[in-house]
């Protein structure tokens, strides 16, 4: 426990840097005679104080205690959540098959130990990663869910539908997870039932303290059909992570893949024709490339509409001890790039392929250092890549290196930019608003104006949402779709305004210049993929809902 007077002092005198902050913390240790508190301990104290003394506790404090406040930066609070293991109809020689793990999954993974502890459950997996965020003094009102785990598209209905509808219900609920003991172990197949559950936890979550702004799923390229794309509209999902891994079809087959170039190709247009982000992995080092291959990869990635990806994961190969690569490294079939050529490559990557509209998510994946056999084992790659551009003077166009975060003094000097290109056969706009000199992205609109005829049956499991442009007369049938509409910053909650990007408007103005070039395409109507969370916001820029869509006929 703190003594009130503590605060009472830090109220009259808060410290304005981190060092500062750091020496007042060490200065109350030592006046407490313990351990210099952690802040999350801070904020309970400080919170404790403030109820009993019946008071308002006060923002720039609570700002200060904020740990790992860089989560909360990206404008929304991200929950990963691991599904349960199940057979995967892959048997890609890298992927590891540990017992009791979802396929390709480590049980010394950081979300995927969480997980594990909880059984793989849903619920408790969403309320206390609530807490956490709370506890670190994070809002938690705009949550994007992030499901892993083996391939999406294998498990069956029964269990799809539980798994989403159970983690709707925590945000609802929230951290304290009141309905968490009341959910039988044994889950009720019954589909009609399950489609209504979820629908109600939707409807409800539309104006829950804890919303869902986005759901993110992950699959197989060869199992996105149009039935699979029309289902994930129904669960909910806005975002797609595919397994790319390659594009080149010997490396796929060495690697049993087991799937076609081709169907990455179908996949990206499927899923874009229905409004879905799309994000791509990637693997550096895969038996059968070559630095040189693996390089033309990611120029190729950039260059062909058939490709683009709206968001990137690259996870240079590895090896552990569960997966049959293991062997093959064993044997010499396979050798690991030096750090020195994994270095190279990936500052060539990131400086010279990457545009503007792509966000690079990933640079390596979170396995512990125990667990790699061979491969890089410096996790902290990016760290290291960045240092290495910067004295090179080299720069990365990414999203992700851009976004705004916490540099915000010059909102009023930002600018309206427009990136037009053409990808699996729709026209797409990145429309943002940046600094001068595009290294400060503070929001962003992406924009699809369809061109080719879309996939029929996706036309007619989505009726009136995607559609097709007229091949003659004035008025175009097609309807254009914004895939993600995103502002940087701070997480601000719902109802609040601070001086921050959230509510500086630029929202309401990406989507007013959006319309007006939809307009000028000649489309007569937009439909967005909003988070169920989301819908409210759009419904004030008057959209309606339709289907899982919000959509206004201009
Ligand atoms: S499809 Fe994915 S989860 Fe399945 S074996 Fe291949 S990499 Fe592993």
């Amino acid at each position: 426990m703190i003594p009130d007077k503590i605060f009472q002092d830090l109220e009259a005198d808060i410290p304005r840097s981190g060092e500062n902050f750091l020496v007042w913390k060490r200065q109350t240790a030592s006046a407490l005679g313990a351990p210099i508190p952690t802040n999350s301990n801070l904020i309970q104290n400080y919170l404790a104080y403030c109820q009993k003394a019946n008071r308002e506790p006060n923002n720039e404090i609570l700002k200060l205690f904020q740990r790992r406040s860089i989560r909360t930066l990206s404008g929304v609070a991200p929950i990963t959540v691991l599904t349960k293991p199940f057979p995967c109809p892959g048997q890609c020689v890298y992927c590891p098959t540990q017992a009791r793990m979802p396929k390709s999954y480590l049980s010394n993974e950081p979300a995927a130990m969480r997980a594990l502890n909880l059984e793989f459950d849903p619920y408790p997996q969403v309320t206390n990663r609530l807490r956490s965020f709370q506890a670190n003094g994070h809002a938690t009102d705009k949550c994007e869910l992030i499901v892993l785990g083996g391939t999406w598209s294998a498990y069956p209905e029964y269990y799809q539908l539980w798994y989403i509808t159970r983690l709707y219900e925590a945000l609802n609920d929230g951290p304290d997870g009141k309905n968490f003991e009341e959910e039988p172990r044994i889950i009720d197949a019954n589909i009609p039932a399950l489609k209504e559950r979820l629908l109600q936890a939707q409807k409800i979550n539309e104006s829950a303290g804890n919303r869902a702004v986005g759901l993110c799923l992950e699959t197989r390229p060869d199992h996105v059909t149009p039935p699979e794309v029309a289902r994930l509209r129904f669960l909910g999902a806005t975002r797609m992570q595919i397994g790319v891994q390659s594009i080149y079809q010997d490396v796929l087959d060495l690697i049993k893949r087991g799937e076609k170039v081709e169907d990455t190709i179908r996949a990206n247009r499927l899923l874009r024709e229905a409004g879905f982000k799309v994000d791509m992995h990637t693997m550096p080092n895969l038996p059968g490339s070559t630095l040189a291959r693996d390089e033309e990869m990611y120029r190729v990635l950039f260059s062909d509409p058939n490709f683009k990806p709206d968001q990137l994961k690259i996870y240079p190969t590895i090896v552990n001890e569960y997966a049959e690569l293991h062997q093959w490294w064993k044997n010499g079939q396979w050798q690991p790039y030096s750090d020195k050529d994994l270095l190279e490559l990936s500052i060539n990557i990131k400086s010279k392929y990457i545009p503007y509209y792509t966000r690079i998510n990933r640079l390596v994946r979170d396995i512990p250092k125990e667990s790699i056999s061979a491969g890089n084992n410096i996790t902290n790659l990016r760290e290291y890549i960045h240092a290495e551009m910067k004295k090179r003077d080299l720069h990365c166009k990414c999203i992700r290196c851009r976004e705004a975060r916490n540099r915000t003094a010059n909102l009023d000097e930002a600018k309206l930019f427009i990136e037009k290109y053409d990808c699996a056969r729709g026209l797409e706009y990145f429309i943002s608003y940046e600094n001068s000199d595009r290294t400060i992205l503070y929001a962003f609109v992406r924009l699809r104006i369809p061109q080719d005829d879309i996939n029929p049956e996706l036309a007619k499991l989505l009726p009136d949402i995607v559609g097709s442009p007229a091949r003659s007369g004035s008025a175009r049938a097609g309807v254009a779709h914004i895939r993600e509409l995103h502002t940087y910053g701070k997480l601000t909650p719902i109802g609040e305004h601070d001086d921050g990007i959230q509510h500086a408007g630029f929202g309401a103005r990406l989507m007013a210049k959006a319309e007006e070039i939809v307009r000028e395409h000649g489309l007569k109507k937009i439909a967005i993929i909003a988070g169920v969370g989301v819908r409210a916001y759009y419904a004030k820029l008057g959209y309606k809902l339709e289907q899982t869509y919000m959509t206004k006929t201009l």
